[in-house]
């Protein structure tokens, strides 16, 4: 079943290359390849991944649950587009470089008692929920999904068939775990609607797997893909890690060709972030195992060449997709979006997310569930949402929030099109941080022109130190908040 890849299509150019700009030349070339070490010291500090702006460690709990409901109340005065994400924290087994609200447990029977409580919360949420509201994107999240046995994913699914009203063209994603999984569950997860399956992978080095604590053979990756392909997924993404313990460009490189003959749609290839001060589970991941900052830029560096040059178009930010899949045809048209769950079509759409941890997003207001599951269900079982925390956007974050986001997402700013977009003289009101702009423009990341600039393919590798540059709330001391940016 596994599809013969697609043809090689010619690099594309910077979606956002103005008349008159000489493209740059195509991703994991001579830019990527001309990277100092010097540079990637310079540019290689804590920063935000901005699938939010600002940052979630912004959201506080001095914003009270009231306070969050009237801002949920006045969201749904229209009948927006809804995005929904549903939070399944149940994993059999840590991987111990994993950043994700887990909830570790050998007992299965745990799904059932948490299927109940999302209901609950489905039903309280409801009864805040404009009736019209059409449902464009779904999204199950973990954790792992499959968790839940495939009998469970059916029961879930009309539970949310019952509340929601999901739209005939719904873009719906569901996380894989190909360890444990039979077909059936992929079965159970395309007859509730979801057409698009994203299979967690990492690394298939058994030193690497060893070292993290995830054993995977190749043949359960294979496996998983071809199920999901049977069964009708119309979309399949293969998650990756580079920067995991013992990882070499050459071992990795043996991982890439073993992936790219199962022919995905898309790739995420993610940066790891150690960060054992938030998550003390990656402690047991000793800091002398991982690749040095250097061998981490020639590890993203293979990955660019060794995707671009098999037909898949560098989205950024991790993603790459084939040049015909709808992701790269939005970053051509300017369209595309990011989100909590990484780049997505569907923009416009508010995130009603549900599940312990889950955050959900409206134009002006971000709110998370608790993060412990007594809390989550101590809440629920008093009939009230298990609300912890929010953050209501001044004027000035909604319009950063668009800055940034159109800047992970085109590569480029253009002045014209963003004081339409803002409703302000863009260049006059952002004046301080075009003009901060000089060293990274010196360092070749961007390239100015006369009503804008471009990210180049170099810079795509630092689009983080160049969105920071629009960030009005980066502490003083970023160190022990975020993640390396490369
Ligand atoms: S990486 Fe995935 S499977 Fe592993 S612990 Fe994290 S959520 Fe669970």
């Amino acid at each position: 079943m596994t599809p013969v890849p697609a043809p090689i299509p010619p690099p594309l150019a910077p979606a956002s290359a103005p008349p008159g700009e000489t493209a740059a030349p195509p991703l994991g070339t001579s830019d990527a390849l001309r990277v100092d070490l010097d540079l990637v010291r310079k540019y290689n500090v804590p920063g935000p991944r901005y699938t939010s702006y600002p940052p979630a460690t912004h959201f506080s709990d001095a914003v009270s649950p009231e306070q969050m409901i009237e801002g949920i109340r006045a969201n749904n005065r229209t009948a927006g587009e809804l995005s929904l994400y549903f939070h399944l924290p149940f994993c059999y087994s840590p991987c111990w470089y994993c950043g994700c609200t887990t909830v570790i447990t050998p007992q299965q029977s745990q799904s059932a008692t948490y299927l109940k409580y999302l209901d609950r919360e489905m039903e309280l949420m409801g009864r805040l929920l404009h009736p019209d509201r059409n449902v464009v994107q779904l999204h199950f999240g973990g954790g792992t999904p499959t968790f839940l046995l495939p009998d469970e994913i059916r029961a879930l699914g009309s539970m949310i068939h019952r509340r929601f009203r999901l739209d005939p063209e719904v873009e719906a994603g569901v996380e894989i775990d190909p360890r444990r999984l039979i077909r059936d569950h992929l079965q159970a997860l395309h007859e509730v609607g979801f057409n698009r399956a994203s299979l967690g992978v990492q690394d298939h080095d058994p030193v690497v797997q060893k070292a993290v604590h995830r054993i995977q053979p190749f043949e359960q990756s294979r496996a998983a893909v071809e199920w999901a392909r049977e069964v009708g997924f119309r979309s399949v993404n293969i998650d990756l890690i580079y920067g995991l313990p013992h990882q070499t460009p050459e071992s990795f490189e043996r991982t890439l060709d073993e992936v790219l003959t199962l022919a995905p749609d898309r790739f995420a290839v993610f940066n790891y972030a150690y960060v054992p001060w938030i998550k003390p589970a990656q402690k047991i991941i000793k800091e002398s195992t991982l690749p040095s900052a250097s061998t981490k830029l020639e590890l993203l560096k293979l990955t660019i060449e060794k995707l671009t040059g098999s037909g898949y178009v560098y989205i950024g930010m991790d993603h790459f997709a084939r040049a015909t899949d709808e992701l790269a045809l939005a970053q051509r048209s300017k369209t595309l979006q990011r989100n909590f769950q990484g780049y997505s079509t569907r923009g416009g759409a508010d995130i009603y997310a549900f599940g312990m941890s889950s955050i959900s997003q409206t134009g002006d207001l971000y709110w998370q569930n608790h993060k412990d599951l007594p809390e989550y269900y101590g809440h629920l079982d008093r009939e009230v949402l298990p609300l912890a925390r929010g953050y209501f956007l001044t004027e000035d974050d909604r319009r950063r929030r668009i800055v940034i986001m159109r800047l992970m997402c085109d590569f480029s700013l253009d002045y014209a099109q963003m004081s339409r977009l803002l409703d302000v003289d863009f260049a006059a009101d952002f004046a301080a941080e075009l003009g901060s702009l000089a060293d990274l423009e010196a360092d070749g990341l961007l390239r100015r022109h006369d009503g804008g600039f471009v990210v180049t393919d170099l810079g795509r590798l630092f689009i983080r130190n160049i969105a920071m540059r629009f960030d009005a709330h980066l502490p003083k001391e970023t160190e022990r908040r975020y993640s390396r940016t490369v």
